[in-house]
């Protein structure tokens, strides 16, 4: 196999495509491709200031190599590193210590902020109250919510104008089936490349969403990125787990699927967007975030958990 660009020995063949790289090559079509999706979708401008949130997994760490050259050609942009530590024994001190180095290796400032200190526990007391209190809490349901708005938090607090976060093409895929597995008509709506401006929410933008995760594994490899393998080990007790493992047969029968799912989400979003009445949002009773309801999900997580007191209005 010889590379399409250059002749040379081929490292991938990408079979949605066609197209055959070195590895020199693969790794320069893979920064084209965020170039081009952060252009089509209009994600930054030349003097945004950007938080990245970093895991300290393949996903996150490529995103913040691959931003911190793009902001060379930037000069008046600016990155920050922003790692939310769930409280995971013996998972998340591991991926920060490697997203501190990478931070520090790029030269970009490193934020870490725990579930403990801003919600008054760790995700695994979390959990284990959940089950102590017999509540249909998955972690993941619980960590996802507490995450992103832990991430939006501090994000606020720094000031920057938006945050960038490493959803891939599978990611975004699963997304997708997700909400309309849980006939979730609302998210299915609103999880978009680019969220809209809402006072309160910093502008999310996915730079990573039309690259595989298994190129992005290999674009961590090629490029020496030191990354967390090790899986959480919360993961594997969701409906998303059975998504991602029906997506990945999907996949290796029909090359190019998970394209043809996010495309199509594309497309009907604004369909349906046009059609639905606008939903008002109010302020959370309790932490004051935009919410569609009393009070938002990050806060009746932590009432159900007993870490927030809350009196409904009668
Ligand atoms: S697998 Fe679930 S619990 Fe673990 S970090 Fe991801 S969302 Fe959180
Ligand atoms: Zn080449
Ligand atoms: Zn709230």
């Amino acid at each position: 196999m010889k590379c399409i660009r250059c002749g040379g020995e081929a490292v991938y063949r990408r079979v949605y495509s066609g197209e055959v790289y070195c590895a020199r090559h693969f790794v320069s079509s893979i920064e084209d491709k965020v170039r081009s999706t952060i252009r089509r979708y209009r994600m930054l401008d030349i003097d945004d200031r950007i938080a990245v949130g970093v895991s300290g997994g393949k996903d996150s760490l490529t995103l913040l190599r691959i931003l911190a050259k793009i902001e060379k050609s930037f000069p008046k942009a600016k990155l920050y590193a922003i790692t939310i530590d769930e409280g995971i024994e013996g998972y998340r001190s591991g991926s920060i210590e490697l997203a501190s180095r990478e931070a520090s290796r790029l030269g970009v400032e490193h934020i870490v902020v725990s579930f403990e200190e801003l919600y008054g526990s760790t995700l695994d007391s979390m959990v284990e109250e959940a089950g102590r209190r017999g509540l249909k809490l998955t972690p993941c349901s619980i960590c996802g919510v507490l995450r992103r708005k832990a991430l939006n938090y501090t994000a606020s607090r720094i000031g920057v104008d938006k945050l960038a976060t490493a959803h891939n093409l599978d990611d975004e895929a699963q997304t997708f089936i997700v909400n309309i597995l849980h006939g979730d008509l609302f998210r299915l709506v609103r999880t978009k490349p680019v969220t809209d401006y809402r006072k309160g929410f910093v502008q999310r933008i996915k730079p990573l969403r039309e690259i595989p995760e298994k190129e992005i594994a290999l674009y961590a490899y090629l490029e020496g990125i030191e990354f967390q393998s090790e899986p959480c080990p919360y993961r594997g007790v969701s409906l998303r787990s059975d998504v991602r493992m029906f997506l990945n047969i999907m996949e290796d029968k029909h090359p190019g699927i998970k394209f043809t799912v996010v495309r199509m989400w594309d497309s009907i979003r604004s369909v349906i967007e046009e059609n639905l009445p606008e939903v008002e949002l109010r302020r959370c009773r309790l932490c004051g975030d935009p919410s569609i309801s009393d009070i938002c999900s990050g806060c009746s997580i932590l009432v159900s958990l007993g870490l927030r007191s809350y009196q409904p209005l009668t």
